[in-house]
């Protein structure tokens, strides 16, 4: 079977393409967990967008900034990606601990404890 054959037994539309891109994009660069964008599996079930468009897991972007806020490490409320780090807004953590309200209160009385310094 010659590749070309291959090629036209299997339908590759403008559309396959895309997704391919999409699923390289996805990869969570922390866990480097390829399923997160497993296939028929909506993309925004299991990972975050960042404003600045990166993505992340779910559970590594929830473990980071947990972490950071538990450790009044407010500094590290950013984007996961190394050369991007822009600060994460308030939305976005809201977003991320909407389950967690205690986080939540854990990072505005930090903030609280910054202003009255
Ligand atoms: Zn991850
Ligand atoms: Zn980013």
């Amino acid at each position: 079977m010659s590749p070309s054959k291959l090629k036209k037994n299997r339908v590759v539309s403008e559309e396959d393409e895309v997704s391919v891109g999409d699923y390289l994009e996805n990869k969570c660069q922390i866990c480097f967990d390829y399923s997160i964008a497993e296939e028929g599996e909506p993309v925004d079930s299991n990972t975050f967008e960042f404003e600045c468009g990166h993505r992340f897991c779910v559970s590594c972007s929830n473990k980071a900034l947990k972490e950071a806020i538990i450790h009044n490490e407010l500094h590290k409320l950013q984007c996961l990606d190394n050369r991007c780090r822009q600060t994460i807004s308030d939305s976005d953590l809201k977003k991320l601990f909407v389950d967690e309200s205690e986080i939540l209160n854990k990072l505005q009385r930090w903030r609280t404890q910054r202003a009255d310094l």
